[in-house]
């Protein structure tokens, strides 16, 4: 079958609601930072598929101890029942995160995780309002929309006639201020209008939901200050801080959780895509009072706490722990940081390279005073780098998001990164 009647065949059988086009070709296999696609074409992933394989692809031991557990048990519903590898991974989720009192929920991914967050919020303190971000994304079931910023989610929410009741706060971003202040020269304005909108609102708010640091927005990681002045605003109010871990936990910014570079305790912390390696897994990590706060059997799927998904789990946080990853990708992550300022001298494309551990931005500007997106640009950097063999996505249309498994040679890193140049080389020369 040619590529074009493949895709075609996609597009019959799948909805588009479901899916996009982002990687042009089959990819038949994979091995830990390259796949290969149906026609033998390698390339590097920088996406680690949207963020997922922090432990890279087919990666041996994991798959070892699926296959072992697949042979053992199956399934067995842990709402009914018990099984041994839930129990285990929920304890370790525990003692990673460093959730004081914490209990567990676990799911199948991101944005039940996130939907079940504000359940528990909402239930714990029955208060009216939601803070969240602009530009943020949580997820694509009904609360979880509800809560995300970006322009695709309001637009869905719109739609369905559920506006309301979530007020959409300034990210802190210091590239591109929303109160036009430079880094370093301001008074942390975006600090102050948390405080005043949560005393217009009397304090009515049942949880403030935020990504240390923003994913889809834009790879904004959240300056220092900023999050432990949020908690103290958040304590003053006993308003639960949700931190959503789902694209930076699990080891990618150089700590087990972003939230975690802050100094902060988040009441509720949410992970899912990396936590699987691949499979369907979530978790919600929170303080006990609020973990409770929902009648008994009310928020659990049937697949919840399957023995294989948490098995996996719990081997993808016991190979990142044996194999210092964690560590590793801070110094990958300060390593590829480097390389990619040090192409700011030659390449006036590059507005700013900015993020933690190996979760980075890169954003391609039309003119570094203005900072005005480069959207077209950027476009063809990513299609340039496929045609080179490097799989790299952009996000809010002019960031280049760099986020290949914390496994990946160094080799292969340093061949991706020469990759990027010469994509925003050829660009910039007018030769794509
Ligand atoms: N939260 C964040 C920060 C995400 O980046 C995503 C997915 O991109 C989600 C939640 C939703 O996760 P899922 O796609 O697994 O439902």
């Amino acid at each position: 079958m040619s590529l074009d009647t493949f895709i075609e065949e996609y597009h019959r059988v799948f909805s588009r609601s479901s899916r996009t086009e982002y990687v042009p070709t089959v990819i038949k296999e994979a091995y830990n930072s390259v796949v290969i696609d149906v026609y033998g074409r390698r390339y590097i992933d920088f996406s680690s598929s949207a963020s997922v394989v922090n432990t890279g692809y087919n990666n041996p031991k994991i798959l070892d101890v699926v296959e072992k557990q697949l042979r053992k048990l199956i399934h067995y519903t842990h709402i009914y029942g018990f099984n041994e590898p839930a129990l285990k991974l929920a304890r370790k989720l525990i003692s990673i995160t460093g959730v004081v009192n914490g209990k567990v929920i676990l799911g199948l991914s991101g944005s039940d995780a996130n939907e079940g967050a504000l359940f528990l919020s909402k239930a714990y303190n029955r208060r009216t309002y939601l803070l969240s971000y602009v530009n943020s994304f949580h997820g694509c079931t009904l609360m979880a929309a509800k809560a995300s910023g970006i322009d695709l989610s309001r637009r869905v929410v719109r739609l369905l006639g559920e506006e309301g009741k979530t007020i959409f706060l300034p990210y802190p971003d210091c590239y591109r201020c929303p109160f036009g202040y430079t880094r370093g020269g301001c008074r942390l304005r975006c600090i102050e209008i948390v405080e005043e909108k949560i005393d217009e609102l009397n304090g009515d708010v049942y949880g403030l939901i935020i990504e240390p640091i923003q994913g889809d927005g834009g790879i904004i990681p959240a300056p220092e200050e900023y999050i432990s002045e949020l908690q103290r605003i958040l304590n003053k109010w006993s308003i639960p801080l949700i931190v959503d871990e789902v694209q930076t936990g699990v080891g990618r910014t150089g700590r087990w959780l972003a939230i975690q570079h802050y100094g902060v305790n988040p009441d509720i912390v949410t992970l899912g895509k990396a936590l699987g390696g691949g499979l369907p897994i979530s978790a919600i990590i929170g303080r006990s009072n609020i973990m409770e706060s929902l009648p008994d059997f009310s928020y659990s799927f049937t697949l919840s706490g399957n023995p294989v998904a948490s098995a996996v789990a719990l081997a993808v946080i016991e190979y990142i722990e044996e194999n210092n990853l964690v560590e590793r990708a801070r110094i990958l992550g300060e390593h590829v940081v480097n390389e990619l300022k040090g192409l700011m001298k030659e390449h006036e494309l590059i507005g700013d390279v900015r993020g933690k551990g190996l979760m980075i931005g890169v954003d391609l500007v039309k003119n570094r005073e203005t900072r005005e997106r480069a959207v077209a640009e950027a476009k063809k950097v990513v299609w340039r780098s496929f045609e080179l063999g490097l799989i790299v996505f952009s996000v809010s249309g002019n960031i280049l998001r760099i986020q290949p498994p914390l496994t990946i040679e160094e080799e292969i890193l340093d061949e991706g990164v020469r990759i990027l140049e010469k994509a925003i080389d050829d660009v910039e020369k007018g030769r794509v």
